[in-house]
């Protein structure tokens, strides 16, 4: 099932997606990550789609928020080979984790804003995000991923001059700036992605194509990374793992293609969609 959260009349209600553009409201069978997690409420959410009294809305008329409020944004550095070569960066022989903060969060459409004293050098980066259906510690990678709840997309927004301070040491705080976390537009339960090394993703600014790659390409799969993290901590539902982007970020390229005040940027993966957003920056004065 592909799931959106919307917001209606003040109200924040879930929703599914059929026939790619039409929405049906879902909310009396709970929030996307009740319908995620708990068998009864997918069931209820499958009866009200198959109900013709349900409501039905365009999906170009509604206004998305992130599909659901993560517990934690875990986030993987360095997990695509070609982006590894791009940044000049040793091949990690363990997954490198780093984290985002709640402040990072935004919503499909959100523009996100930043002052110009503070980052000058900020960056794109499209990753496959996995949200966690189960509670999990300790899993084998054989299993790890009967604890995926669902898919969405990620965009890893990150301010390089922050990020790369200090010999480097300042990865989260480069990361987490206020809204650097879009995710959406929606949730694909994991039963409708078996498996999640085969999708196309790319990231698309201002219409042209500046990363294309296929989640095959991933160093450390989704279901290594779960079982690894799985290890040190126990992973619970609404638990976001972002799995890494791939080559051609603005950081590599020369001239540097750094985000500019008016862009917009949009996260694709196939079978989940096309998370967009604006970009404003703000001058000092
Ligand atoms: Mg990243």
């Amino acid at each position: 099932m592909k799931l959106v959260t919307y917001e209606q009349n003040g109200a924040v209600r879930a929703g599914a997606v059929v026939d790619g553009d039409r929405v049906v409201d879902v909310s009396a069978a709970g929030d996307v990550l009740r319908i995620m997690t708990d068998p009864a409420a997918q069931r209820r959410a499958m009866e009200l789609l198959g109900d013709p009294q349900t409501a039905r809305f365009a999906l170009s008329d509604l206004r998305l928020r992130a599909p659901l409020v993560p517990r934690s944004l875990i986030c993987i550095g360095l997990n695509y080979m070609d982006h590894c070569r791009e940044t000049g960066a040793a091949v990690p022989t363990r997954p490198v984790i780093f984290a985002k903060f709640a402040n990072a969060l935004a919503d499909p459409g959100d523009t996100i804003t930043w002052y110009a004293d503070t980052t000058r050098e900020v960056d794109y980066e499209a990753e496959l995000g996995v949200v966690i259906g189960k509670p999990c510690y300790r899993v084998s990678e054989a299993e790890a991923l009967q604890y995926v709840g669902g898919y969405t997309c990620v965009n890893d927004i990150s301010a390089r001059d922050v990020q790369l301070t200090d010999g480097g040491k300042q990865w989260t705080l480069g990361k987490t700036l206020d809204g650097f976390c879009p995710i959406g537009p929606a949730l694909v339960t994991a039963d409708d992605i078996p498996d999640p090394q085969t999708l196309s993703i790319r990231c698309v600014l201002n219409g042209q194509v500046v990363q294309h790659s296929n989640t095959k390409e991933m160093i450390f799969s989704c279901a290594v990374l779960i079982a690894h993290l799985s290890r040190f901590m126990t992973l619970q539902p609404g638990d976001l793992i972002s799995t890494g982007t791939p080559f051609g970020v603005g950081m590599s390229r020369e001239p540097k293609l750094w985000l500019k005040d008016g862009d917009v940027v949009v996260v694709e993966i196939e079978k989940i969609g096309a998370l967009e957003n604006r970009v404003r920056v703000v001058e000092s004065h």
